[in-house]
């Protein structure tokens, strides 16, 4: 039986609705004509660029760029927008026609465009066109995409397959940053293996018998001895200020990172680093197993099925081995300031690329506790103050410093290249968030003209790079300093 459901009092919530679904027509159709009158500009202005097909992508990329800060949108949400925008006006007469009327809410439209990406033939394209925009104007998103994936599979069923092959081809694994120090990690796998994978986690997490390693980072109930204060242990300096005699090699190698200086109103960097080999492979099982917190449910474990599951899957990815049994090391920046270091403050630690920020009494407890596999090291701190250095700075000092230092050749040592990476933190186009360990560092004035300094260098993933290099892209004259994290 159906229910239906037409209070007239809910009208105006309608009304609005359907406002709001031609607005965002409008949007896309202003989006669109933006674009593709931007291209025919450089058309007129640059034949040369528009010549080529890497020309066009990159005028394209740079109109992107430009929509993306009128809508306050990141580029790759407005390219998304974009070509959905240009293959309904193309594919989708029907449905297209009825958002812009306001009859179907945008979020519909995206959902039968991706069903018709997948039809190969023409014609069915058409067809679900048709079909779709009937469809659409009584169902709700949701139940649309049900409709359409029963649809598209039953009108080219052999499509399936090829789809399905090259899926797994794309098969990676991404972050996701979330508040509150926690964080998702995706995995795209095949379904079968994702399956196989989530069973053999659920099967050992809730064995009574099988111990299930704590997550380093996460605190144990019973771990009294990771809270109590404790010295740094000898040899491992944590904020000891550089040696009058300490230098920097001229390629800024790792012996150069004692040189760097840390006063207290200077930010602290500390690097952890994960052993990824066997050094925490069984035997660190078997050792939290031993230690106070129970690690298995027979003796007493109280963790919840989740936290024993996320918990193995930590304990299983940060101690996998390798094939040639190398050893690999991942490495993760965090700014700490030393204050915070020495329980002086709460600050929180913040993540090289800004992104999220670790209570100061949960790193105190990591950087303390000798339970977990994880390794510290003492690493360059970067000066990320705009205030100039005080009169106790030592001019010998500020030359040790990479960010104070010129370098005389084009070449970014990589002390420099570490120390930008923290000023830096993302690309340094607005908006673009992708980390600066993952970025070219570029000469804003190119070398020779420019020299090799931290004040003409900065962080641009390769997709800026590359419009800054076609020239969409100025540099400012006067670029504000990093913020202080
Ligand atoms: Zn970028």
């Amino acid at each position: 039986m159906q229910v239906a459901l037409t209070d007239p009092n809910a009208e105006p919530l309608r009304e609005s609705q359907r406002q709001l679904n031609r607005g965002q027509a409008e949007q896309l159709r202003l989006l669109v004509g933006y674009v593709e009158s931007f291209l025919r500009e450089l058309e007129m202005t640059e034949p040369e660029l528009m010549r080529t097909t890497r020309g066009r992508a990159t005028a394209e990329s740079a109109a992107i760029m430009n929509a993306a800060e009128a809508l306050g949108a990141s580029e790759g949400h407005v390219h998304t927008q974009y070509q959905q925008a240009c293959f309904a006006r193309q594919h989708l007469p029907q449905v297209w026609g009825a958002v812009r009327a306001g009859d179907v809410p945008v979020r519909s439209l995206v959902r039968v465009i991706s069903a018709a990406e997948r039809l190969v033939s023409p014609v069915h394209r058409e067809r679900l066109d048709v079909a779709a925009a009937d469809y659409a104007l009584t169902h709700r998103p949701a139940r649309l995409n049900v409709w359409l994936n029963r649809h598209v599979a039953r009108t080219e069923p052999d499509q399936q397959l090829h789809r399905c092959r090259r899926s797994h081809t794309e098969r990676r694994v991404w972050l996701e940053h979330l508040e509150d120090g926690v964080s998702l990690l995706h995995a795209m796998l095949p379904t079968l293996t994702a399956e196989a994978i989530k069973n053999r986690l659920v099967d050992v997490a809730r064995s009574p018998k099988q111990d299930v390693p704590y997550d380093p980072c996460v605190e144990r109930p019973a771990a009294e001895t990771s809270d109590a204060p404790a010295e740094p242990q000898s040899g491992f300096d944590w904020l000891g200020l550089p040696s009058e005699e300490s230098t920097l090699g001229p390629d800024g190698g790792p012996d150069g990172g004692s040189g760097w200086r840390s006063d207290r109103s200077g930010a602290a960097v500390a690097a952890a680093a994960c052993p990824a080999g066997p050094v925490s492979g069984p035997a660190g099982g078997a050792s939290l197993g031993a230690g106070p917190t129970p690690t298995n449910r027979e003796a007493g474990d109280l963790r919840t099925q989740a936290q024993r599951e996320a918990d193995l899957v930590a304990n299983w990815l940060l101690n996998g081995q390798t094939d040639s049994r190398t050893p690999i090391n991942a490495h993760v920046g965090i700014l700490i300031e030393p204050e915070t270091l020495l329980d002086d403050s709460d600050r929180p630690a913040i993540s090289r690329n800004r992104r999220h920020a670790y209570p100061a009494e949960m790193i105190r407890r990591i950087i303390l506790s000798e339970e977990h596999q994880i390794t510290w090291t003492r690493v360059p701190i970067p000066e990320v103050r705009s205030d100039p250095p005080a009169a106790t700075h030592a001019p010998s000092a500020e030359a040790l410093d990479p960010l104070h230092r010129v370098y005389q050749s084009r070449f970014v040592p990589k002390l420099l290249r570490r120390a930008i990476e923290f000023r830096d933190g993302t690309c340094q186009v607005p908006g673009c968030m992708v980390a600066a360990e993952h970025c070219d560092i570029d000469h804003q004035i190119p070398w020779p003209h420019g020299e090799t300094t931290a004040a003409n260098l900065w962080a641009l993933c390769r997709k800026h790079h590359r419009l800054k290099t076609a020239g969409f892209l100025d540099v400012p004259h006067d670029r504000p300093p990093p913020t202080n994290p």
